[in-house]
């Protein structure tokens, strides 16, 4: 087929290709309005922008079906990271063969001397990213004076990514003849001053909601008790079985981490971050296209720009930071067409926060519970009964083998086996805190009540043993928030560094949590608490945790035989309770509780005065 408005050459191209349309953002660039004129061009990652600006700049460059010797090239393409400007180059190279393109790429981390000898041979097309490009103009090995045309791509991320000063000192350093290509994913203030000082008579092109890529993405919210996060990536990835999946993290601490512990479970899986130098991004971006590696954990710079045609999930692993990043790494998947998932990984107090996510980007997810292990492994069996009903045709090596297993063997029992093997290969599912039927109304709701709590009295209504004089903390979570001692004791254990047994009890109210531990660890427990908070006193999912020395006012609940870890509740202080979840002075709650004294083996002394968190020791440096 031919493309219109198109030069043929390019049209060819796209053919032999297999494109069979142009994306939207193809087709504007391409009409006669845009032709000659300087774009600025808002369009999202995947909706086909790089070969949306290739097909733009052929009438600068081809004259009669190629493009003309040039000692000095005539159109610079900048992008903000190395793999960026490396996908561009390569999207160019096929669509610029048939007209002879001879493109130059100098990127950061490559050998700077091979770049300057390939500029000194006599290229058309130079791509590359504003640091280096920068380095080699001011050396002299790159010659903008006969540019015909300047594109920068993903100009925001650029700005973002503090190469202002860079992008100038570059386009000053070209003819104003030039025309300027301009594409970004969004057109905040300082992207408009960038055009209005370098770009004359615009036109503005916006695709974003017509690009197919994007529509493409199916948005999940996944919610989960903190400690659950890495369980929830295994299941999510045992579960979906992508060709290709990317998994994000907010630093590259993390990455290197998730990285570790899913290769050790037996996930092939390769990591991006910063750390990385260019051969090891290189070698793992290989092993992805290869399919040698099928999950990629990486941080939001070291994945920008990466255009996997396989990869059909990406996993939030940590909230992004907002909604751009949120739909910037979620535009790895859903590219040209495809379908992708995108599972954001919510912690429980973090819930509120990606709601006002996902609303600010107009993005509507579904909202679920993490995938169980129960899930997967009937998921599992669909996928084994499908493939081994699938007809094939059997060597006959391979039925002769058959037989003589047929001999020794039931066939149930070589089925059974053969069913093993199969599942042998793949890392098991984890087991999560189950969070769907037990606690929860018949909306889906967490239930009100004492079925959460972890009374702080024996089976016989005495003191537990070691907590006759202990100290309350909060935490800054309750019902509201899915809080339920299954996943609030391991938090603490992890965060305070102390065993199930030296925590006491768990009482949950609508929207915070107190408990008790000795007084004897409670200096100990403090300080290991704030080393393992933020500069806002959380842990990563959003929990704090501080002192609380007025202790809950708020009666224990009566424990409905759910979690208590052995203890089932007896009365507060001796006395008789009468109403359920009603304190003998009334109906309050946590937040308007008054001052005094706390309850059973919580009473503060002048021995533990807690200071509050923040004022103590130095806290553990930031990721
Ligand atoms: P981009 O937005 O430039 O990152 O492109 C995303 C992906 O879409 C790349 O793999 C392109 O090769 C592919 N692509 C671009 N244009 C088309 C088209 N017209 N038809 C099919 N695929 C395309």
């Amino acid at each position: 087929m031919t493309f219109e408005n198109l030069s043929p050459v390019l049209s060819d191209a796209l053919t032999a290709r297999g494109y069979e349309a142009l994306t939207p953002v193809q087709s504007q660039v391409s009409e006669d309005q845009a032709k000659g004129r300087d774009l600025l061009v808002s369009a999202q990652t995947g909706s086909g922008k790089t070969v949306a600006f290739g097909l733009a700049m052929g009438d600068e460059l081809i004259e009669d079906g190629r493009l003309p010797f040039a000692t000095s090239p005539l159109a610079l393409i900048i992008a903000p990271t190395r793999e960026l400007a490396l996908q561009v180059s390569r999207e160019l190279s096929w669509l610029y063969a048939k007209a002879g393109a001879r493109i130059a790429t100098c990127v950061g981390g490559m050998d700077a001397s091979k770049e300057r000898r390939a500029l000194g041979q006599g290229v058309q097309i130079v791509v590359g990213t504003p640091g280096r490009l920068r380095d080699h103009l001011e050396r002299g090995a790159l010659d903008l004076s006969a540019l015909r045309v300047a594109v920068l791509d993903e100009a925001d991320e650029m700005l973002d990514m503090g190469f202002r000063d860079d992008l100038e000192e570059i386009l000053d350093g070209t003819p104003a003849t030039r025309r300027t290509l301009l594409f970004s994913a969004t057109i905040p203030n300082p992207i408009v001053q960038l055009a209005k000082r370098y770009q004359t008579n615009a036109l503005r092109i916006s695709t974003v909601g017509q690009d197919r890529g994007h529509g493409d993405i199916a948005y999940q919210a996944v919610t989960v008790a903190p400690a659950d996060i890495e369980g929830a990536v295994v299941n999510l990835l045992r579960l979906h079985d992508a060709e290709t999946a990317m998994l994000f993290c907010a630093t590259r601490d993390n990455v290197r981490r998730l990285h570790a512990s899913l290769v050790e479970r037996g996930f092939a899986a390769v990591a991006l971050s910063g750390e990385h130098s260019q051969n090891e991004r290189n070698a793992a971006l290989q092993a992805l296209r290869d399919r040698r590696a099928k999950v990629c954990v990486a941080t939001d710079v070291a994945a920008r720009g990466i255009d996997l045609p396989t990869l059909s999930l990406v996993i939030h692993v940590e909230i992004p930071r907002d909604a751009e990043a949120l739909q910037h790494r979620s535009g790895r998947t859903g590219r040209a067409g495809k379908k992708g998932t995108a599972v954001i990984i919510v912690p429980y107090p973090r819930r509120r926060r990606v709601d006002g996510m996902l609303r600010g980007a107009r993005i509507e997810a579904e909202w679920m519970d993490a995938p169980t292990a129960a899930d997967v492994r009937k998921r599992d069996q669909e996928r084994l009964m499908e493939k081994l009903l699938t007809p094939v045709e059997h060597e006959p090596e391979d039925l002769e083998l058959a037989q003589r297993l047929m001999a020794e063997r039931t066939p149930e029992d070589i089925a059974a086996s053969l069913v093993q093997m199969h599942r042998a290969l793949m890392p098991p599912p984890e087991d999560l805190i189950d969070n769907s039927a037990r606690g929860r109304d018949a909306a889906g709701r967490p239930e009100r009540g004492e079925r959460f709590e972890r009374p702080e009295r024996g089976a016989g209504g005495d003191q537990r043993e070691g907590f006759e004089d202990s100290v309350w903390f909060r935490l800054n979570i309750g019902r509201h928030q899915n809080a339920d001692p299954r996943w609030i004791l391991p938090l603490l254990c992890r965060r305070g560094h102390v065993s199930k047994n030296e925590i006491g009890a768990i009482r949950i109210g609508p929207k915070e949590t107190m408990f008790n531990i000795p007084r004897a660890i409670a200096d100990r427990f403090a300080e290991a608490v704030i080393r393992s908070a933020n500069e806002d006193g959380e842990d990563d999912s959003g929990v704090a945790i501080t002192p609380a020395p007025d202790g809950p006012t708020y009666p224990p609940r009566r424990d409905k035989g759910g979690h208590g870890g052995g203890h089932s509740s007896g009365p507060r202080d001796g006395a008789p309770r009468s109403t359920l979840g009603r304190a003998p002075g009334g109906d309050r709650s946590f937040g308007d509780r008054p001052r005094g004294p706390g309850g059973p083996g919580g009473k503060p002394t002048d021995r533990y005065k807690p200071k509050p968190f923040g004022q103590r020791s130095p806290r553990r440096p930031s990721k």
